[in-house]
């Protein structure tokens, strides 16, 4: 039924977005994305499509030719390169330790893939040496990794796991979603063959846009896959169906001759994402990639030192935790949903809740993108503290902001 409210215009209430993504956009993607359209091979959209590529290989750190957008929320990214890489029957090898690693299983199963998987408890990481032993094990064509993991808030190690995947001759793919941006992620250096990730995080726009980049050993493997139209005129041939893409949208050859110099048409770029992963980009390549990491562990940190100076508990191994988000352990005989609903609603600040064995245990507060500043800490700082004074926490009066003023040298 349609209803009067139906009919009125959107009017989103004023939120402050400190869960685990999404974030707050930055006001100048805002404006980028309500830019008017232009043709899909008009010099101007292919001009763009081009500096967008350009200005993610500085995102992703990497020289990669191909690094480029898939249009849809971070996870179609994922189902790009998992859809377009593994062939049935194929080993592929992830190390899981949150809600995302499951997620890379669940696709790599829908590819039919023999999957293989190596599990901690949530709030742990993984030694580079137990993922080589596995590698040594299993031999996968395929390491299927997350770098921050937003369920735990933990950032899995990469550097080491690149030089171990080339010595195995192991394709290596990281889903950096969480982290890129937020925490270091060298593309190049770490021998990474395939990254994903969104806009929503610590890129500070919307989430519908996943910019991925693939080094060339991944694209010759993918590139020597039939595609669709090759695999329908050699359907008689035995091997043909499976070395075909199924997928026509998430076909990244196809998606690859659509953004290179050829432009053969695939799907209709989405333009105004495009205006938005372009603008996400270009604020971060006016900071420096460097100087946005380090914003976001200023930031982090700041928000860590006022939770823990309050008596509250983080989660976790903490020396592997991403920067910009923080488990915070829910004090005994404290609902946090009520917490939740009381900043939600008396002061318009959103924190996160948690899924599968954190649920009911920890609250999650991001500090990324746009919302990586002084003023959204200590804004979330002093609500949060008022709001578990006011339940009957005897939260350190004062104390949290205190601690993190202090951590900005006031
Ligand atoms: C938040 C997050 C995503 C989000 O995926 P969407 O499709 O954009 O919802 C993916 N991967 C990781 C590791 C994340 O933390």
């Amino acid at each position: 039924m349609l209803t009067k409210s139906s009919l009125e215009q959107i009017n989103p209430p004023a939120r402050l977005l400190m869960g685990p993504g999404p974030i707050n956009a930055d006001p100048r993607v805002l404006r980028a994305m309500s830019s008017q359209l232009v043709g899909q091979y008009d010099p101007a959209m292919t001009e763009y499509m081009n500096q967008t590529m350009a200005l993610y290989r500085q995102v992703f750190r990497t020289n990669n030719e191909w690094t480029m957008l898939v249009d849809g929320t971070s996870r179609s990214g994922i189902e790009a390169v998992l859809v377009s890489i593994i062939r049935p029957g194929d080993k592929v090898l992830v190390p899981i330790f949150g809600r995302f690693g499951h997620l890379l299983c669940e696709i790599a199963r829908r590819c039919r893939a023999e999957v293989h998987t190596l599990e901690i408890p949530w709030g742990e990481v993984f030694d580079p040496q137990q993922i080589e032993d596995a590698i040594k094990t299993v031999h996968p064509r395929i390491l299927l990794t997350v770098q921050g993991d937003t369920s735990t808030t933990m950032l899995q190690p990469l550097e080491q796991l690149g030089e171990i995947c080339q010595r195995h001759q192991v394709l290596f793919y990281c889903d950096a979603t969480a982290s890129i941006a937020g925490n270091p992620l060298k593309t190049d250096l770490w021998h990474l063959d395939a990254v994903s990730a969104g806009l929503q995080k610590c890129l500070g726009g919307p989430s519908g846009s996943a910019p991925v980049t693939l080094s060339d050993a991944f694209v010759q493997q993918v590139r020597a896959r039939r595609h669709i139209e090759q695999g329908i005129k050699s359907a008689q041939h035995q091997d043909g169906e499976d070395e075909m893409i199924y997928s026509n949208y998430f076909d990244l050859g196809m998606i690859m001759d659509y953004w290179g110099p050829e432009r053969l048409n695939h799907h209709t770029e989405a333009t105004s994402m495009l205006f938005a992963a372009r603008e996400c980009a270009r604020i971060i390549a006016q900071e420096g990639i460097d100087v946005c990491v380090a914003r976001h562990q200023l930031h982090g940190a700041a928000l860590d030192k006022g939770l823990s100076a309050m008596g509250l508990e983080l989660f976790g191994d903490l020396s592997h935790k991403m920067s910009n988000v923080t488990g915070v352990i829910i004090p005994e005989g404290i609902n946090g949903e009520q917490v939740r609903q009381l900043l939600l609603n008396d002061f318009g600040i959103e924190i996160g809740t948690s899924f599968g064995p954190l649920h009911g245990k920890i609250w999650r507060i991001g500090v990324m993108g746009y919302n990586a500043r002084k003023d959204t800490v200590l804004t979330t700082l002093a609500a949060l503290e008022a709001v578990l004074r006011h339940l009957g926490y005897v939260a350190n009066e004062g104390a949290a902001l205190q601690a993190a003023w202090d951590h900005y040298g006031q």
